[in-house]
């Protein structure tokens, strides 16, 4: 089969001297992965055209039983420069597409997903505030998943939490204020961001301040909610390098 689709960039290996393997999440296929030969020799018609983070129109070959599709034409349509040239922007690209790949393996495409993922590295690139974009973005995309967190119900009992702050992961959200021993206090702040950025979105999560560190504390609200929920880890590995860049920055 061959098809020509739009697809991001979320992750490059070195396959060779030569060549590369990308992790893609395209408008048709969804997550994919695919082998880009040449790619690294000089002249390659791939050069500049399939940068980590840029939106290509790839030309795929795919064949049953095989694991990796062939990239046999590539074309970028958006650069996303700015997410490689900011190492701030690149690190927060990053930590978006590693929640991407950790929670969307199937290879089902979703256009719901790919626009998502237009919208947060778009975000990433203009928009000062870039723990506000990334919040958003891995709040649509843990709905995507099929993982909405419950912001407004005891997940105990049911009723409405009002303004308790107690949440447990494992549960799936808020907790009332007379249930459960198996949770944890959290910033009022933080729920109420999480339902202001649900209703309003990426604009939303741009609008309100949140005091320093609070991005992080509802990134991590949203990773222990998650990892409650696939009794799995998810493999955060950009966190590490955005915390040096930002003790850097002081
Ligand atoms: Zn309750």
């Amino acid at each position: 089969m061959r098809l020509t689709t739009p697809a991001f960039v979320l992750r490059q290996v070195r396959w060779s001297d030569s060549s590369l393997i990308l992790t893609l999440y395209s408008l048709d296929l969804g997550r994919t992965s695919a082998m880009a030969k040449g790619a690294l020799r000089p002249g390659s018609s791939f050069a500049g055209q399939l940068e980590l983070f840029s939106l290509v129109e790839v030309g795929l070959s795919r064949r049953e039983g095989r694991e990796l599709d062939t990239i046999t034409s590539a074309s970028a349509m958006e650069h996303n420069q700015a997410l490689r040239s900011d190492p701030l922007a690149f690190g927060h690209a990053c930590l978006f597409g590693e929640w991407v790949l950790g929670l969307m393996y199937g290879n089902e495409p979703s256009q719901p997903v790919f626009h998502l993922i237009a919208r947060t590295l778009a975000g990433l690139c203009v928009l000062p505030d870039r723990w506000a974009v990334t919040c958003a973005g891995v709040e649509s995309l843990v709905r995507l998943a099929g993982m909405g967190i419950e912001l407004r119900r005891c997940t105990l009992c049911g009723r409405e939490t009002g303004d308790s702050a107690r949440f447990s992961a494992r549960s799936g959200g808020v907790v009332c204020e007379a249930c459960g021993t198996d949770v944890r206090e959290v910033p009022k702040g933080v729920i109420e961001y999480l339902r202001k950025v649900r209703e309003g979105g990426l604009e939303a999560a741009c609008r309100i301040r949140l005091w320093k560190g609070g991005h992080r504390q509802c990134h991590d609200l949203l990773r222990a909610f998650v990892e409650a929920q696939l009794q799995n880890r998810l493999r955060l590995r950009s966190l590490d390098i955005l915390e040096d860049l930002e003790n850097d920055a002081g």
